[in-house]
């Protein structure tokens, strides 16, 4: 006995089992083999490749995964760039620069540095809203001083 993977023309797979494998010609030839679901006639053994489309598919979301990367890199770089020009490194002063600009002790501007955990949460409760910059979107030149 041989099994057969077999395919109609609207694409139907199903299995079948012939004693030999001319069989499955036989049977065709004579009209005798039809789609369990549709019942259409035109039957053929379908072919069967998993590794070569696990493959391509693999290949497929590999191409993809990097389109979307490098998209996000785009978009990191343009936000790297805006902070770069827009804002100021203030280092380890952030939170002293963050409290001077929030009481208008200093002119209001774009700020970004260093702070420790106490420091953040300190801010936080004086009202000073100040979230954590993601490493990608440091300016290059600041991350090499880190
Ligand atoms: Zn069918």
């Amino acid at each position: 006995m041989i099994k057969y993977s077999l395919i109609c023309e609207r694409e139907h797979v199903f299995e079948a089992w012939f004693s030999r494998g001319s069989d499955f010609d036989d049977q065709k030839k004579s009209g005798l083999l039809i789609c369990p679901i549709c019942a259409d006639k035109t039957i053929d053994k379908a072919i069967m490749a998993p590794a070569i489309s696990t493959a391509r598919k693999q290949e497929a979301m590999m191409q993809s995964q990097k389109k979307a990367m490098s998209m996000m890199n785009a978009a990191a770089d343009k936000i790297r760039k805006e902070i770069a020009n827009k804002c100021e490194n203030v280092g380890d002063k952030f939170a002293e620069e963050a409290r001077a600009i929030h009481y208008g002790e200093k002119q209001e501007r774009g700020i970004y540095g260093q702070a420790s955990p106490d420091e953040s949460s300190a801010l936080k409760d004086e009202g000073i809203d100040v979230s954590p910059l993601p490493n990608i979107f440091v300016p290059d030149a600041d991350k090499k001083l880190n």
